[in-house]
């Protein structure tokens, strides 16, 4: 216990050190270490002289199990199994109800409760943010305000034993065993100490909050449940077991992956320092969430990541086209300018080139290049 908080504090110092020394730094110096805000450093020079691997390193405790997450998990992945073995004798409709609930879910989670409120890359009108809390009452989770708190949390004290799925402690734990355990008083005291003034001020975020428990069983559970049978004459069966249960389960473990693939395995252009990653297959599944080495090194871009595919991230599109009806607006970007810097600085090599005329491409590496059959001028 005690080496444990000794292993976190020191992490905390450096960050709160390396604040005050870079805010002492001129603008220009920040510019050209590529973070906006010295909050985003590890340390002041952006961990370029300093080895910041030992303070991420946790120690063995005891995990508080809480059974009615268990329970509730073991049920709903069992029913999620029964679903795949009757899938073929589900109505079509019922398929296409339950990828629709699918996709609604994952928008309310990556447009609204991450990029939104979690992080402000963009602002939305009223009509937006209640589309997004009904969107987020379609599942079963957290209210849009826990769920944001807790990603704070997480971005200020990544991998440490203040973060809430902290990937340093093995896969099986950032990725579900958190949510199956009671979070450690680091999380919650580091919780305390975070300004939510904003979400606090937001009436509509703060009305899911207070009547969450008593909107998201009828609108997750029970609605989606008694539609596919009277709507197409589904059976209970395949209503609950895909529309509910598979649905839910997918959602889940797309969110999860982000916390756990995508600080585990994949590569690190924009900071090797840091343990995200970007994965492509979380991508797919997360709406645009799996560019996350990117998404950790500039949190307030409204994309979560550098290119603007819309294949590869739903969630842009759906904000774009927000903004292009007047919902959406102060969408935030980071400049090709900064990017660049960051890459260079801090990134592992790998940043994607897509050929000759790519920007990124260096002087040094076209004036070394071979040109065959040169046309002479
Ligand atoms: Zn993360
Ligand atoms: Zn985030």
């Amino acid at each position: 216990m005690t080496n444990v908080t000794e292993t976190v504090s020191p992490l905390a110092s450096s960050a709160t050190n390396s604040s005050e020394r870079v805010d002492g730094v001129q603008s220009e110096t920040l510019k050209e270490i590529g973070v906006l805000f010295a909050s985003d450093a590890d340390t002041a020079d952006g961990a370029l002289s300093v080895d910041v691997t030992q303070v991420k390193r946790v120690d063995e405790r005891k995990h508080e199990v809480v059974w009615r997450n268990v329970i509730i998990f073991i049920v709903m992945h069992a029913s999620a199994l029964y679903g795949v073995y009757h899938i073929f004798h589900a109505k079509l409709f019922t398929i296409f109800f339950s990828i629709f609930l699918y996709s609604i879910n994952m928008i309310a989670i990556t447009a609204g409760c991450h990029r939104l409120w979690s992080h402000r890359s963009y602002k939305a009108k009223d009509p937006l943010r209640a589309l997004l809390i009904f969107f987020n009452l379609t599942m079963y989770q957290l209210s849009a305000f826990h769920w944001a708190r807790d990603h704070r949390i997480h971005h200020k004290f990544t991998d440490t034993d203040a973060d809430p799925h902290n990937s340093t402690r093995g896969f099986f734990f950032c990725h579900i065993g958190w949510v199956l355990s009671v979070k450690f008083p680091e999380v919650v005291a580091k919780g305390k100490s975070l300004d939510l003034s904003d979400l606090y001020e937001d009436r509509i975020l703060m009305f899911e909050d207070k009547y969450y428990f008593k909107l998201m069983p009828f609108l997750a559970f029970l609605l989606p449940t008694i539609i596919p049978m009277y709507m197409w004459n589904e059976n209970f069966i395949n209503s609950w077991c895909l529309a509910i249960a598979l649905r839910m389960i997918f959602v889940w473990h797309s969110e999860w992956s982000i916390n756990s693939v995508s600080h585990m395995y994949g590569m690190r252009p924009y900071d090797k320092n840091i343990n995200p990653t970007q994965n492509v297959g979380v991508s797919i599944f997360a709406f645009g969430e799996g560019w996350h080495n990117y998404h950790h090194a500039f949190p307030w871009d409204y994309k979560a990541a550098e290119w603007g595919d819309y294949s590869l991230n739903f969630a842009t599109a759906f904000i774009d086209l927000c903004a292009k009806i007047g919902w959406a607006y102060d969408l935030k970007s980071v400049s090709p300018a900064m990017i660049e810097k960051r890459v260079k600085r801090t990134g592992d090599g790998t940043h994607a080139i897509w050929g000759w005329d790519d920007k990124n491409l260096s002087p040094e590496c076209k004036q070394n290049a071979i040109v065959l059959n040169k046309k002479e001028h």
